[in-house]
């Protein structure tokens, strides 16, 4: 089966003649049903390929091509980004309507779609998120948390294949954060949504299924988190610290206690040593 996203030698960089290549040469693909997470330092390029992969920026040389259509004319752009949804950092930058419910409905209302389908696709996205009793609130009034979660619900209201999250619980507290990985683990489990994850915190990277990390404009590892998380040198080289579980883990083998045949997250090694 053809990858969802299927990204070739891509090369970019912004306008300046000077300006040094952000992304040199990358390649990577995203089956369908995914969940990957993109780390790497702030800086380092990963909102630009969201923009890329959205077809907001196109690339200098290579390919992108989603669902093996590639970005080549307007009309391909266009179909291709029915397939995305994209969810940013900033919850506030990504309201226009007066209240959650219209909000969400806004996407719907540019594609024309009919009243009725309109508010039953707002109810089920807003269901899904866990915020159809706040659809007359104004978004505004709402937590960040809160705010992400209709914004996800924006996204989904339109039926993406894939869902970008570009940084998208960097500025919540850690329950909003837990809230928001759990929607999201959802979507992709009961959906079977293809999500790209694009954040610089390893410890949101632990239940992916694959970690693509992209440091001085190359993806430098492209693997399961279990074997990104022995790459101690690679790790400490993107500026990046080791999750709490893998210390851990490193502690009890340095003590000679073997827990190295299973992998857990930080949420299982807190109930493993309480
Ligand atoms: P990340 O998402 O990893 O933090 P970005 O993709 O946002 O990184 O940015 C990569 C680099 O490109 C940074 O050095 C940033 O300053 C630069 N950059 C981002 N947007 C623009 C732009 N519109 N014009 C010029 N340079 C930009």
């Amino acid at each position: 089966m053809d990858p969802i996203i299927k990204v070739s030698n891509l090369s970019f960089q912004y306008d300046d003649e000077d300006a040094s290549k952000i992304l040199d040469d990358i390649s990577f693909q995203c089956e369908k049903g995914e969940y990957v997470s993109l780390i790497g330092k702030n800086g380092s390029g990963k909102s630009t390929i969201a923009k890329l992969i959205d077809g907001l920026l196109a690339p200098q040389t290579g390919t992108i091509k989603i669902n093996d259509i590639g970005l080549s004319s307007h009309e391909n752009d266009r179909e291709m980004r029915k397939s995305i949804g994209l969810v940013f950092q900033n919850p506030d930058d990504q309201f226009v309507g007066a209240t959650v419910a219209s909000d969400v409905a806004f996407g719907l209302e540019n594609r024309a779609v009919p009243r009725e389908i309109m508010k039953s696709k707002v109810e089920v996205a807003l269901k899904k998120v866990g915020m159809w009793d706040f659809r007359n609130e104004m978004p505004s009034s709402l937590s960040g948390g809160q705010k992400q979660r209709v914004a996800i619900a924006g996204a989904i209201v339109l039926d993406p294949q894939i869902l970008i999250l570009d940084e998208a619980t960097s500025m919540l507290d850690p329950l909003a954060t837990k809230q928001i990985h759990e929607v999201v683990n959802k979507l992709n489990q009961k959906q079977n949504m293809t999500i790209l994850s694009i954040t610089h915190d390893i410890n949101v990277t632990a239940k992916s299924d694959r970690i693509l990390a992209l440091n001085d404009s190359k993806i430098i590892f492209d693997g399961k988190p279990s074997v990104f998380f022995q790459k101690h040198e690679l790790i400490a080289n993107m500026d990046l610290e080791l999750p709490f579980s893998e210390k851990l883990r490193q502690k009890f083998i340095d003590t000679g206690y073997d827990i190295s045949d299973q992998y857990m997250d930080d949420e299982e090694i807190s109930q493993w040593i309480s």
